[in-house]
């Protein structure tokens, strides 16, 4: 098959979050299963062309949108992975100061990305099978296609496939977008893309793909509920496909322990000493005191409320009163950094806070640490909480979305499990499991045995990519196939 990815972010090239990592390393794993795969996505500040070798064709394309012709230069290559890239500049519009913004033409954005990717395809002389979309940012695709927007031959056969990555995203405008990103009036309805009165984005792809996916089991069940549907529940109740939950998975060649140069040293399950080395550098990188048999909890995340990094803050003074440490790792919402930075200064023995995205230290954090809190408030896969668990980092979760479908409560007496669960949005259970972590980890024949037991966990794309397949085979992708 040739499949088409079209993202807004992508490993190594740019990322904000989990979605760069799946389109990374899920296209890389789908060639890995010897189906070609293009992935289509915009030049945001940052990228620099010459850095990943890409060429510069040398005819830009035009792209009229919004009343206007957009002139897109296109630069390409191929990854070692195998996977092809066309890399889409304007800078106008994509060259902001971050991948998201809240600009007035933040629709006009996304949308002149779907159409210039599918203007390209249309136009590059090779059949595709599949165009998979993620993400609001992506969902004209399928729209466009359904509508022929832009057609050709080349995409005549083309299954549209939309993963939500993040629910909550949805991308949800004034109705005055509609004609400014060519959406046809009259689907202005509870049945396409209207929602409460405005234009909803990710409404137009879902009720137009030929499939729909989300990125794990449990999160394809709790959408379909008023509680976590965020007002789409009714809309992916009624899609005739239903929603299929696949996981997601990590690059076990970027993320791999025993190969990682990024780290203080390397380690496998049958030599833990480069562990304790790992930690031992990031308690000196952090400044805090080097203490080999204090646990290390690591938080790290985009700090938004999704992650539930206040409920962390508000049981904090009773956590740091065991003896432990905490390094967070992140970014975002002001409020939460401020008081992350309070804890740091009233703590300083026990809190480091790094107030960056930096990819190299959140390596050094997931080998340095010896737990990773994540105790989301909603969690569509998660990644965090499988990288910890290939760094033998043991992950204390709430029993939500993909967190529920990765992680097994430890059970003591039974020697099984993989980290430490707790049910409901509340701090105080957060407390009672991290602090029954910390009593495991006082253990240390317990802990080593469940590190061991985390390092050859299979968090790999192996099977999730097969799934991947055969729903795009199922939902008419591989018609055009060869025999
Ligand atoms: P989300 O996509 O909601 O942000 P995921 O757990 O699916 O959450 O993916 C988060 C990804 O972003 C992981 O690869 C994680 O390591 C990375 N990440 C989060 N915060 C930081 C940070 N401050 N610096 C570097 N990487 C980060």
């Amino acid at each position: 098959m040739h499949v088409v990815f079209v993202a807004a972010e992508m490993v190594p090239f740019s990322k904000a979050g989990g979605l760069a990592d799946v389109v990374g390393s899920l296209s890389a794993a789908l060639v890995r299963a010897r189906h070609k795969v293009t992935v289509v996505l915009p030049l945001v500040a940052g990228i620099d062309p010459e850095a990943f070798s890409l060429a510069r064709r040398l005819l830009p394309v035009e792209v009229a949108l919004g009343g206007k012709t957009h002139r897109i230069e296109i630069f390409e290559g191929r990854l070692a992975s195998g996977v092809e890239v066309r890399v889409l500049r304007n800078e106008e519009m994509f060259e902001r100061d971050a991948i998201y913004t809240d600009d007035a033409d933040e629709p006009l954005r996304w949308g002149l990305l779907c159409k210039a990717a599918l203007f390209l395809l249309a136009h590059d002389g090779e059949a595709v099978d599949v165009v998979h979309s993620h993400d609001w940012h992506t969902a004209l695709i399928p729209y466009y296609l359904a509508h022929g927007v832009v057609s050709s031959p080349n995409l005549e056969a083309a299954a549209s496939i939309l993963t939500i990555h993040n629910l909550h995203h949805q991308g949800v405008f004034g109705s005055e977008m509609i004609d400014p990103l060519e959406l046809d009036r009259s689907r202005f309805v509870p049945e396409g893309f209207e929602f409460y009165g405005k234009l909803n984005v990710l409404k137009a792809g879902l009720v137009t793909a030929d499939g729909v996916t989300t990125v794990s089991p449990a999160y394809a069940r709790e959408i379909l509920e008023p509680e976590m549907g965020v007002g789409l529940d009714g809309v992916l109740r009624a899609l005739p496909e239903g929603v299929a939950g696949i996981l997601n998975g990590v690059d076990v060649d970027v993320w791999d322990p025993s190969t990682d140069m990024r780290l203080e040293a390397r380690y496998d399950a049958s030599d833990l000493s480069g562990k304790a080395a790992c930690k031992r550098s990031l308690q000196e990188d952090l400044g805090l005191p080097e203490r080999e048999r204090t646990p290390l909890v690591g938080l790290i995340a985009r700090l938004v409320p999704q992650k539930g990094v206040d409920l962390l803050l508000s049981i904090a003074p009773r956590l740091l009163r065991s003896d432990v440490q905490l390094a967070v790792l992140g970014t975002g919402d002001q409020g939460l950094e401020s008081g992350l930075e309070r804890l740091a200064s009233r703590y300083p023995d026990k809190v480091a806070f790094h107030k960056v995205f930096e990819e190299r230290l959140s390596h050094r954090f997931y080998a340095g640490c010896d737990l990773l809190a994540m105790p989301s408030r909603f969690e569509p896969c998660g990644l965090s909480q499988l990288i910890a668990m290939r760094y033998g980092t043991v992950p204390v979760v709430r029993h939500t979305g993909g967190l529920a479908d990765t992680v097994v409560d430890l059970d003591r007496d039974l020697e099984t499990g993989n980290g430490f669960v707790f049910g409901r949005i509340d701090a105080v259970e957060l407390l009672g499991a991290l602090l029954r972590g910390l009593a495991s980890y006082s253990s240390e024949q317990e802990w080593t045995g469940l590190v061991r037991r985390l390092l050859g966990t299979d968090v790999s794309w192996d099977r999730s990519a097969r799934r991947y397949l055969a729903l795009y085979q199922a939902r008419g992708g591989a018609t055009r196939a060869a025999p």
